[in-house]
């Protein structure tokens, strides 16, 4: 693919506004499991048990059983963000692109150094008091050194909860991430399938303005027809493909 690396590199320099898209599959080179990948966690636990369990009902309901399953299954805490993380923190740096949205709550970009991101399903490294009078926020080691199947508010008693967007939530952002991709010049959609709303359909929505779509992604995505350039780094890595763009805006 190495006349697509040469397009979106002219496509890049030609633009002057050029935002990111991620996905889980961007993540997938740090060792975090996509949902809908070939080693994703719909085929360990199947899609209708993943949507039944991170789901707000399931959670306030059967708070016990939610943190048995996120603990198994939803929760890297050692993780480190990969040689693609790292080469978008570049691009940023260098002025080449101007934010990134995420479905990622991961917390990785914002490691990397990517200053400006919109994680629109929240940061799986907060941990968030949810009695609306308190709100605290947690980190890690608060959910890392609690005794507790249930963490519980240091201040007030109650539930505390990973601070992601679980379904049946409202996302983090709406009005900002939507704007950030409409404004665009150049939409580069990485390691996502486009499947999951509203995301999907914002990247939908950019397609009717005829600005310029590039999607670098394993298999294919929903919107593979309507994208200028599409890369699929095969048995290769996101991570390769980003450095090779890096280097040849340099
Ligand atoms: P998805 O699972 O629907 O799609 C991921 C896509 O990335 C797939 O098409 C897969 O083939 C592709 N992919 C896998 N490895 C890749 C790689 N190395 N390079 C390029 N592409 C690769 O992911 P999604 O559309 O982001 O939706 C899943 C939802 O689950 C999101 O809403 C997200 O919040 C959540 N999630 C987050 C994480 C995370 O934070 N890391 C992990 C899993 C799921």
């Amino acid at each position: 693919f190495s006349q697509e690396i040469k397009s979106t590199v002219q496509l890049i320099k030609n633009s002057n506004y050029t935002v990111v898209v991620s996905g889980a599959g961007i993540s997938t080179e740090a060792g975090i499991p996509d949902f809908r990948g070939q080693n994703g966690i719909y085929r360990q636990l199947g899609e209708d048990q993943v949507m039944r369990i991170i789901n707000i009902d399931f959670f306030n309901r059967y708070p016990e059983e939610f943190y048995q399953n996120y603990r198994q299954y939803f929760n890297f805490p050692q993780v480190e963000p990969s040689p693609a993380h790292m080469a978008l923190a570049d691009l940023e740096k260098k002025g080449y692109i101007k934010g990134i949205v995420t479905q990622n709550i991961d917390n990785l970009h914002q490691l990397a150094g990517s200053r400006n991101v919109i994680p629109i399903h929240g940061n799986a490294q907060e941990f968030i008091c949810t009695a609306y009078h308190c709100r605290r926020i947690y980190d890690l080691d608060f959910y890392a050194n609690s005794r507790e199947n249930v963490p519980k508010c240091e201040i007030c008693g109650a539930v505390v909860k990973p601070n992601v967007v679980l379904f049946g939530e409202n996302i983090n952002n709406y009005m900002g991430a939507r704007e950030m991709i409409l404004d665009a010049r150049l939409l580069i959609v990485i390691g996502s399938s486009l499947t999951v709303y509203p995301l999907a359909g914002f990247v939908s929505e950019y397609c009717n303005t005829s600005r310029d779509l590039v999607i670098i992604n394993k298999g294919p995505t929903q919107l593979d027809y309507a994208a200028r350039v599409k890369i699929d780094p095969g048995t290769g890595s996101t991570g390769e493909v980003l450095a090779e763009i890096c280097q040849q805006l340099g």
